[in-house]
């Protein structure tokens, strides 16, 4: 048997598969927020010219003097990179993989690609949100509301040359302006959805102890602690629990839990598709 086979055995045969996906996985889909690459010099160029910007992460942290600014710069990424007209071929291939299983996904990307794909909203847990959502600056309350519309009105504007300040998200409670519901930040954690999502998180692992669970790995770096540490923790205490790990060039499996883990040091997109043609 191959690894391929192997892993899809494992799949077919658990009670209940945790997903744990970070950055690897973007940028296995064409999203590379650290890099200066081709995608990111034609499309952000301008912001590139004008500020030194050399990455999208670079220009999300940037203090730009205005609204518009801020808001010209998230619109384009989030309509590019979030908002697909069809999921990408990895993201089919992995909710084809655990579709018909108990599944519970975590992750600290920020592309909201797992719910297009099929995977259900109360089973995917964002721990540092998403951009496709905004929250009111002030914090004035904890709720959250979809940026899709703003960042279509943003790009439209745009493109027809139009002023962008009418267009620039208000908290409907105290009028303040909007942010997007994406980054590390301490009021997160404070946030009810959030809550209310690691109480979820929680409830599913708890679920699954002394049970056959695999916790399926998706481009988690090795220092991660929000989502490897704990994925490792708990495969080391629970006896029946498996561990699988995608990370091309960069597989780590601490010695504890070898005879029960399997890493995949190959492009997911390949491993992916190598898994679902198992027959
Ligand atoms: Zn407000």
């Amino acid at each position: 048997m191959n690894v391929y086979q192997e892993i899809r055995k494992i799949v077919n045969e658990a009670d209940g598969v945790l997903i744990g996906a970070s950055n690897g996985l973007s940028i296995a889909e064409g999203y590379n927020l650290f890099a200066d690459d081709s995608w990111f010099q034609e499309n952000m160029g301008d912001f590139r010219s004008r500020y030194g910007i050399r990455c999208i992460i670079q220009g999300m942290v940037f203090p730009y003097h205005s609204q518009e600014e801020k808001w010209l710069y998230y619109s384009r990424i989030i309509k590019e990179k979030c908002i697909q007209n069809e999921p990408s071929q990895i993201m089919k291939n992995m909710y084809e993989l655990v579709k018909e299983k108990d599944y519970f996904v975590v992750t600290t990307n920020g592309e909201d690609h797992f719910i297009p794909a099929g995977f259900l909203s109360e089973r995917v847990f964002e721990m540092e949100g998403k951009l496709t959502e905004m929250r009111c600056s002030n914090g004035c309350c904890d709720d959250v509301y979809s940026s899709k519309e703003t960042v279509f009105r943003i790009a439209e504007a745009e493109k027809k040359g139009e002023g962008l300040n009418k267009f620039l998200p208000k908290c409907p409670k105290c009028g303040g302006n909007m942010e997007v519901n994406y980054g590390e930040s301490s009021s997160f954690v404070d946030q009810r959805s959030w809550q209310e999502k690691a109480a979820c998180y929680r409830e599913f692992v708890n679920r699954f102890r002394g049970k056959r669970l695999v916790a399926l790995e998706f481009g988690v770096g090795r220092r991660n602690q929000m989502i490897k540490k704990p994925f490792m923790q708990l495969v080391s205490v629970e006896s029946l629990a498996k561990y699988i790990t995608f990370n091309k060039g960069e597989i780590y499996i601490p010695q504890e839990i070898q005879n029960k883990s399997i890493g995949v040091d190959e492009d997911i997109a390949i491993a992916l598709d190598k898994i679902l043609k198992v027959r």
